[in-house]
């Protein structure tokens, strides 16, 4: 039998959780030719969700949890159900019924039909302000605008993913993680199914401005390295200008037969060295970029499939 594993970061979720329990329970004995395992990644909660859980597993050993020192965040949490989990394939689900157990036969069906990473899109968003709607529609512009790599709009970190994508991602071992965009890098055959993002059965949201920030900026820079190139888009036009106002500074000079005057002295130069000062922020950049790159470790590439002879050729030698 395929063993489904279903991920749940949990921080502060008691209000949230029986709703949880049960929903997933009716799932569970819904898909009875499937093994399950619930694995909750306890985040330093500080509230009853702990002992709930530990409850919930006593009746039923399905349920598992890992149970953090403290309050390391939902991405370091997610990580951590990477390391820990033993299915065939892993979900990952919030605490809060915001991503739909409903969901979850469908994602399964399309899994068994072959797909590696099969993505829950929102088609529309509940209990979201306008600003949030706005600066997330923004961001996913201006994130797919910097890099080639093809990337999931609307798309939060509900999904299932095959063991081989598990693997994929627990060889990136970077500190600074954005799940979302590592999820786009690693590849694989993806596959969308939509969904109408509820609000929260309970309990109060654990993300703030200050916190989405962070997770943009890390979204962006785990993807590329574009925002160091930006020294170097600029030193181009500077120095453009540059050799444009100094051929018609030489050439009024000329023309009216009179002196370079001060002020254009002066503007010359300014735009001689802030234009190499520029550059040379361009070419750390640039340097800089690679080393933020090694530095992160990544694997190079992950093989969809491979005809296997490398093997015999090795057993040969
Ligand atoms: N979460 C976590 N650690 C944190 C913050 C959140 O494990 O530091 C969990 C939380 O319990 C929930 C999920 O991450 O299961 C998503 O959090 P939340 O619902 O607050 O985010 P939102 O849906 O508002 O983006
Ligand atoms: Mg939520």
């Amino acid at each position: 039998m395929k063993k489904i594993s279903i991920i749940i970061p949990t921080y502060n979720e008691e209000e949230s959780l029986p709703f949880l329990y049960e929903k997933l329970n009716e799932i569970m004995n819904q898909m009875q030719n499937y093994d399950f395992e619930i694995l909750f990644v306890n985040d330093g909660s500080k509230d009853k969700s702990l002992e709930m859980i530990k409850g919930y597993r006593e009746k039923d050993k399905r349920f598992n949890y890992v149970d953090f020192t403290r309050n390391f965040g939902q991405e370091i949490a997610m990580a951590a159900g990477l390391d820990y989990v033993t299915g065939d394939c892993a979900i990952f689900m919030d605490a809060d019924m915001q991503d739909p157990p409903e969901l979850i036969p469908e994602l399964i069906k399309y899994w068994e039909e072959g797909y590696d990473d099969v993505y829950a899109k929102r088609r529309s968003r509940k209990g979201e302000t306008f600003l949030k709607k706005f600066t997330a529609k923004m961001y996913y512009k201006v994130l797919q605008k910097m890099t080639n790599i093809e990337i999931q709009r609307d798309t939060g970190n509900f999904r299932l993913i095959d063991k081989r994508c598990v693997n994929a991602l627990k060889k990136m071992k970077e500190s600074e993680r954005c799940l979302k965009s590592m999820f786009s890098w690693i590849g694989y055959k993806k596959k969308e199914v939509l969904f109408d993002r509820p609000e929260r059965v309970a309990g109060k949201t654990k993300w703030n401005y200050m916190k989405l920030i962070d997770l943009a900026i890390n979204g962006i820079t785990s993807f590329t390295t574009s925002p160091l190139h930006l020294a170097t888009y600029i030193a181009v036009p500077t120095f453009i200008l540059l050799v444009v106002y100094t051929a018609y500074v030489i050439a009024k000079c000329i023309i009216t037969h009179t002196m370079v005057q001060a002020f254009q002295a002066i503007i010359l130069l300014i735009l001689f060295f802030s234009g190499i000062q520029i550059l040379l922020f361009g070419i750390v950049g640039e340097y800089l970029g690679r080393i933020f790159k090694e530095t992160k470790n990544r694997p190079l590439y992950f093989v969809n499939e491979y005809n296997g002879e490398k093997e015999l050729y090795d057993t040969k030698k």
